[in-house]
């Protein structure tokens, strides 16, 4: 199909044809490396061939094709097992059995990191890579039902953490990170998921064109009549204020009936039983009741509850008595001297405090549904001897940078997000290179690169980065507002290069800057953000008289998410931005021990169409993904290397020394062989079990020769 980097050719064309046709199969050989323009060019060549995906080196690029193009079948992954990853065209299949490869012979743990925008084909990606380790790996000796399990999670995840949004049919709302363990014998055994910041605040509003998540609907959808009247629910969901805000309860893209089914079945595969199926479903109901209840104020301007069906199903649902919900929707316990004080809220308090309890309940229960579906994954053999010679596989799907017209909170911890993998991903990068280059005993040539850390300090840094001082703002209630933080922002981060407002810009810069605003030069490009809500969705407060209620909840779901430890005053909880800073450090960690692969996905356009190559979109994300930046530090020293015997196999016919076989080592017979062909000293280096080619057109020469 295309020329690989090992020069191997899979069709009969002659390469040159081929390259200038479907581009180069890494990029790497890219004779212009330095050239974002011919970057983007051989993206487009391969598009249009439908060659979706390009290396640069051990990282793969995924275009989304937006179109099913027949590549994952159990065929495709048979012709990827067990070959050299460069002797075959690019393919993730390629990444998958590598990875495994590297597992199982090297016994070291391994990472997969998928990366990229909304609808870039990130969860596509990951599932086909587990349907690969699914379908190819050995089955285990015990506890067959895991692989199921490890398949059958995802649909139920997807339900309660997938929505429709402008940018994806199907867009995962919270980050995930899965490990998957194998035995000894290569078998997948057990798994593990972390997630990351669910987009919770969909839970109660949706912008125009958007849904709510996936499993409302599924359930209006497909649920039987008997559950849906025990639930209290109507089909329609024109009928609940929680599903109507982004008119647009269809979208052609998806069947919510029979996603149900699936949801469904997929539940018993992860060990709910029909209780529990029961609980769940009692809440999601119950956070469309609550979306459905509303206030009227009396004379006093105090809310009063006005739809009293809803309060009665949500009593029986949540398992909570009637007049302690009532009353904790309207009023608000405060604590002063030791005294418990109730006050009495007005419309609007009211209606944030149903809208935040709804948020917890949903949010609470996801949380929940991880560590039930852990616990189904859980290695049923982690007790005998072969758990200790378990490795892990780990796959991280999670949010690309973003930046819309109007950025908030949420962009902020998700862009520090990837901050955070952006470093890791340079460190992991040059120290990989450094250690190849070392191993093979070639002198490393140092690389210039951009170190972001200057900006994952500025955002994390204790004292003085910007989640320190948002959380101490946080801790003066009544006080502190959005603009009385970035006041303080301005005051202590002040001269930084990275962070700028409207105060400290000069008058060029300002007009582009709002006042309620301040602006990050992430190492992907700058992000203005709107402090407009910090305060309040990193506080994300719960009443304390809503949490006391939820914690006598007889529904048991809801008594394993509300705990009563909560409600003493001694601890107070850290703050969202602070425990999203905390997983993220953990997943650092977690990241680092693991031998790392990436795959960098990419969505050609805007419109969810295939055939379609927007190339303004995809220069952004080349740029956001750092691609360039990666290709610098893989060309840095030479484009091309390749073990002694992979190069001989290909080339020796080009030399009579060498044809039809050589006797002694492969290094030697390469080192004749090159001497044949005139290779320049500055051309090429010897390693210990590599040949290391600096310039693409030096291979090409090579590889065109043997057309001749
Ligand atoms: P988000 O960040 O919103 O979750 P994502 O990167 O996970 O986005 P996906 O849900 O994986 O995006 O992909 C979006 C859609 O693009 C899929 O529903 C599917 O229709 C299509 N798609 C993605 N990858 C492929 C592929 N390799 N082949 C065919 N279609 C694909
Ligand atoms: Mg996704």
């Amino acid at each position: 199909v295309a020329l690989g980097s090992d020069g191997v050719r899979v069709t009969m064309e002659s390469a040159l044809t081929a390259r200038d046709r479907v581009g180069v199969q890494d990029f790497v050989l890219l004779e212009n490396f330095t050239s974002e323009a011919a970057f983007i060019e051989n993206l487009r060549r391969r598009f249009r061939e439908n060659l979706i995906y390009t290396y640069i080196g051990p990282v793969l690029v995924s275009v989304n094709p937006y179109r099913d193009l027949q590549i994952y079948s159990r065929q495709h992954m048979e012709r990827y097992r067990g070959v050299s990853f460069y002797e075959v065209p690019p393919h993730l299949f390629a990444v998958a059995d590598t990875v495994y490869r590297a597992l199982r012979t090297e016994r070291r743990d391994q990472a997969v990191m998928i990366s990229g925008e909304s609808g870039a084909g990130k969860t596509e990606a990951t599932k086909r890579l587990l349907q690969f380790y699914a379908e190819t790996c050995p089955a285990p000796e015990r506890g067959g039902a895991v692989r199921d399990r490890l398949l059958q999670s995802n649909p139920v995840l997807e339900a309660f953490g997938n929505a429709k949004t402008l940018r994806n049919d199907n867009s995962s709302r919270f980050g995930k990170y899965m490990d998957v363990q194998f035995d000894f014998k290569g078998a997948p055994v057990g798994g593990h998921i972390l997630s990351y910041l669910l987009e919770k605040s969909r839970v109660v509003h949706q912008n125009h064109g958007e849904r709510n998540f996936h499993v409302f609907y599924q359930l209006l959808e497909g649920g039987e009549e008997e559950t849906l009247r025990r639930l209290g629910l109507e089909r329609n969901p024109q009928s609940y204020l929680y599903l109507v805000k982004g008119q647009c309860a269809k979208v052609s893209s998806i069947n919510d009936k029979n996603d149900w089914k699936v949801v469904r079945k997929a539940l018993t595969v992860i060990d709910f039983t029909e209780d529990e199926v029961e609980d769940l479903l009692s809440i999601v109901a119950s956070v469309l009741h609550l979306g459905n209840l509303h206030f009227a104020a009396n004379e006093e301007s105090n809310a009063q509850v006005t739809t009293e069906n809803q309060l009665k199903y949500l009593t029986r649902l949540l398992g909570v008595e009637g007049s302690t919900l009532r009353e904790a929707l309207t009023h608000r316990k405060i604590i002063a001297k030791g005294e418990e004080l109730l006050s009495p809220l007005n419309l609007e308090q009211a209606a944030y405090a149903r809208d935040a309890l709804a948020k917890a309940v949903y949010s609470r229960t996801f949380t929940w549904l991880v560590a039930k579906i852990n616990r189904s994954l859980a290695s049923k053999d982690a007790e005998s001897p072969s758990w200790r010679s378990t490795t892990v596989l780990g796959l991280l799907d999670i949010y690309g940078f973003e930046v819309f017209q109007h950025n908030s909170f949420e962009q902020f911890c998700i862009n520090y997000c990837n901050e955070k993998l952006q470093q890791l991903f340079i460190e992991l990068t040059l120290k990989s290179e450094q250690e190849e280059y070392e191993a093979e005993g070639i002198a490393w040539e140092p690389v210039q690169y951009f170190n972001n850390k200057i900006i994952c300090d500025l955002v994390e840094e204790k004292f003085k980065g910007i989640i320190s001082i948002l959380d101490e703002e946080c801790l003066r209630p009544g006080e502190a507002t959005d603009l009385t933080f970035l006041e303080k922002l301005e005051d202590t981060v002040k001269h930084h290069p990275h962070f700028l407002t409207h105060k400290l810009a000069d008058q060029r810069t300002r007009k582009s800057l709002g006042r309620g605003e301040f602006r990050l030069l992430h190492y992907a490009g700058e992000v203005t953000y709107s402090v407009t809500g910090f305060l309040d969705k990193n506080n994300d407060l719960l009443f304390r008289n809503l949490k006391e209620t939820m914690c006598s909840s007889e529904n048991p779901i809801m008594s394993q998410c509300f705990d009563r430890s909560e409600l003493s005053d001694k601890k107070r909880p850290e703050t969202v931005a602070t425990q999203f800073k905390m997983s993220l450090l953990q997943l650092v960690e977690i990241l680092k021990s693991k031998e790392p692969a990436y795959v960098r996905c990419i969505k050609p356009n805007d419109a969810k169409q295939p055939g379609r190559f927007d190339e303004v979109l995809i220069r952004h994300q080349v740029k956001y993904l750092g691609l360039m930046e990666n290709l610098r530090v893989r060309r840095a020293g030479f484009a091309y290397r390749r073990k002694y015997e992979a190069f001989l196999q290909r080339y020796k016919s080009l030399c009579p020394e060498t044809w039809p076989t050589w006797a002694g080592r492969p290094q030697d017979g390469v080192a004749v062989l090159i001497r044949h062909l005139g290779y320049k000293p500055e051309e090429y280096k010897m390693g210990r079990t590599k040949i290391f080619i600096r310039f693409p057109k030096t291979l090409f020469a090579t590889e065109d020769a043997l057309e001749v």
